[in-house]
């Protein structure tokens, strides 16, 4: 976690911590390194409007690649970002990539659409992350309101009133915000009141399942709940055609998953908005 000190770790001699310690610490030194060279790459998978199946808006997700692999998941090295801290300003760096990538958008014709980024526990400890996030839509000039932050229900839970605070201010000033993985951690119901939150995202893991069963209950509660709270409600992780029909049917608003698109870099983005559009969008 997080808010262990890493010298904790060295107390215990069992061959298989140390083992693990070693490469976490190797793992952590590579990311800085990366970071610094500016290695890490942020891409975007798109969100749609499940009626029209028109493209909304994007999440914004890091890729770190590796010469081995591929690319790491973030899966892995987010949460070694945060045991190292590095999350602060990797995710300063996410929140300005995203700025800048909405100016171009807008340039592009399509300022209509937002972007989500993903907002880390760390990030709000941060005495200088309201003021940041500002100061990064201010240098960008762009529309506040398609930047949406997105926290997950353990970061509302970790330091609730900081992260009221924090939301109710940059709310204010016009970012949106998401809740995500929604139905996997535990929150309590009155954050959702005291919250001001825009949407509310549903997790894959109650998507994946839409056959009559446990899943499709909390996917419809969630929705249902959603729209009683007068907050907009988005499918994570459709990829079949079944799950899509099934989400609208329950009235949700938004989708996002393989079966429209997977994530992809920036360069791909752009020419796969222009063919879905069939032309430039609207300013
Ligand atoms: P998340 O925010 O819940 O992001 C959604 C994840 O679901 C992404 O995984 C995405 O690639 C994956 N996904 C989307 N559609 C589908 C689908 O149809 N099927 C399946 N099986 N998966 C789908 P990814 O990119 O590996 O990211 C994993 C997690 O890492 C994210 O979960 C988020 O918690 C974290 N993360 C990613 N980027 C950032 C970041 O910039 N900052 C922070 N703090 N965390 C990040
Ligand atoms: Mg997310
Ligand atoms: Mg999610
Ligand atoms: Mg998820």
């Amino acid at each position: 976690r997080a808010k262990k000190n890493i010298a904790e770790n060295f107390e215990y001699f069992a061959p298989e911590i140390e083992e693990k310690t070693t490469w976490q610490l190797n793992m952590i030194r590579r990311l800085r390194n990366d970071f610094a060279d500016r290695k890490l790459e942020l891409w975007f998978q798109p969100q749609v409007d499940l009626v029209s199946e028109n493209v909304v808006g994007m999440e914004g997700l890091l890729r770190w690649p590796d010469t081995e692999s591929g690319y790491i998941s973030p899966a892995v090295f987010v949460p070694l970002a945060e045991y190292s801290g590095l999350i602060v300003d990797i995710g300063e760096w996410v929140l300005e990539e995203s700025c800048r990538r909405i100016q171009e958008l807008k340039n592009a014709g399509f300022g209509h659409l937002r972007v989500a980024v993903n907002i880390s526990i760390l990030q709000f400890r941060d005495r200088q992350f309201i003021d940041k996030v500002k100061a990064v839509i201010k240098r960008f000039d762009c529309d506040p309101s398609k930047l949406e932050l997105e926290i997950t229900e353990s970061v509302v839970m970790d330091e609730p009133q900081i992260v009221i605070d924090a939301l109710r201010s940059l709310k204010e000033f016009g970012v949106a915000i998401a809740i995500d993985d929604f139905g996997t951690g535990f929150s309590s119901m009155s954050y959702l009141q005291k919250l001001p939150l825009d949407r509310l995202k549903v997790d894959r893991s109650f998507v994946n399942d839409i056959t009559p069963g446990k899943s499709a209950v909390i996917a419809e509660t969630i929705v249902t709940l959603g729209n009683k709270l007068g907050l907009l409600t988005i499918a994570e992780g459709v990829e079949k055609r079944e799950q899509a029909s099934y989400m609208l049917k329950l009235g949700c608003d938004e989708a996002q998953g393989y079966l429209f698109a997977k994530p992809m870099p920036f360069s791909e983005l752009m020419p796969f908005l222009k063919e879905r559009t069939g032309e430039q969008g609207s300013p």
